[in-house]
């Protein structure tokens, strides 16, 4: 049997209640302070940042699942003091758009903070965020002209402005986005750091379910058949992704997928393209890291993926 002396027992005891009670915090935490104006926001973090403590914030817009949870549980791991904003951002929806329709349900998303121990939720309504007279929007040219934004034309203005006021609102060191959501990710760093925000943009990878769907708020629009086919996206960009590393050129995989998706039942292919990491240039062949993004319509829905491209073997 092992045998401890008396300050070797207490160690370990300490360290089997420290890992109890994380475990149960995760289960019953605290809910989180609610602030819903700007200023109940920053006079909180200002406490914080006096008392030299480091902040982290995860720009949502609620209706939080698994794939949110895993930025606030990055930002718990990096910072002292974790915000999560909920805000359905007008300005990032277009005139046809499920702006009226995006699910909302502010009790479970506060009970689901609070099982994370989030320390204070920002939930400012449109008012709070545009009030009257409110006249300045953020654009950030190039990385915004393609794939989602060719279809949206004034979705990341909305993104780039709201996430800018977040930045400032908040004064936090540390953003943490889903690559689910790769160009908002790039489109957000580049913003951040065209305007000398001093932020850390920080990706988290996707999260998915069992099946591969990633997660997404929007995935509740799907009926039983489509959520059955919504899969095979993932599925197919994984495919595409072997193929150009396996020496196709990259236009040829993707068309290749294109045909792919449509025959496995998506209804419009938005686009799939294989495109470079930082810069989201268009590559000839699978030379350099790229991943395969694409978004497809399954009914009234649009579901957005992307794949890095493997590590070719050896
Ligand atoms: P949303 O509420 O859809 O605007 O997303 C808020 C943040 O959560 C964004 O940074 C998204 O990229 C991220 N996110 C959404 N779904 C996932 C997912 N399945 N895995 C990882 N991050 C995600």
């Amino acid at each position: 049997m092992l045998r401890c002396n008396k300050r070797t027992k207490y160690i370990i005891n300490s360290l089997l209640v420290a890992v109890f009670k994380g475990s149960q915090a995760e289960m019953t935490g605290e809910k989180p302070i609610v602030a819903r104006s700007v200023a109940a926001m920053r006079q909180e973090v200002a406490r914080w940042r006096q008392a030299g403590q480091t902040v982290g914030v995860v720009p949502t817009m609620g209706a939080l699942h698994d794939g949110h949870l895993a930025l606030v549980r990055a930002a718990k791991a990096e910072c002292d003091k974790v915000i999560a904003t909920i805000f359905v951002n007008p300005t990032q929806f277009g005139a046809n758009e499920d702006l009226d329709a995006y699910p909302k349900g502010e009790a479970q998303d506060l009970e689901k903070l609070a099982g994370l121990q989030t320390d204070l939720a920002f939930l400012p309504d449109a008012d709070a965020m545009y009030p009257a007279g409110f006249a300045t929007s953020v654009r950030v040219s190039g990385l915004t002209e393609i794939m989602c934004g060719a279809g949206r034309p004034v979705h990341f203005g909305g993104v780039a402005t709201v996430v800018s006021k977040l930045f400032n609102q908040s004064r936090a060191d540390r953003a943490y986005f889903g690559e689910k959501d790769y160009q908002q990710f790039l489109v957000v760093t580049r913003m951040a750091q065209d305007l000398d925000i001093p932020i850390t943009v920080v990706p988290v990878p996707t999260v998915r379910e069992a099946d591969g769907l990633a997660m997404s708020s929007r995935n509740v629009y799907l009926s039983a058949a489509q959520r059955e086919l919504a899969p095979a996206l993932y599925r197919i960009l994984n495919q595409v992704a072997e193929k150009a590393v396996e020496g196709a050129a990259c236009a040829a995989a993707a068309g290749w997928g294109v045909a792919e998706l449509e025959k496995a039942g998506f209804e419009r292919v938005e686009y799939l393209e294989i495109r470079e990491t930082t810069n989201l240039d268009l590559i000839d062949t699978a030379d350099r890291p790229a991943r395969v993004f694409a978004a497809v319509h399954l009914g009234q829905t649009r579901l957005i993926d992307n794949v890095p491209l493997p590590a070719r073997a050896v």
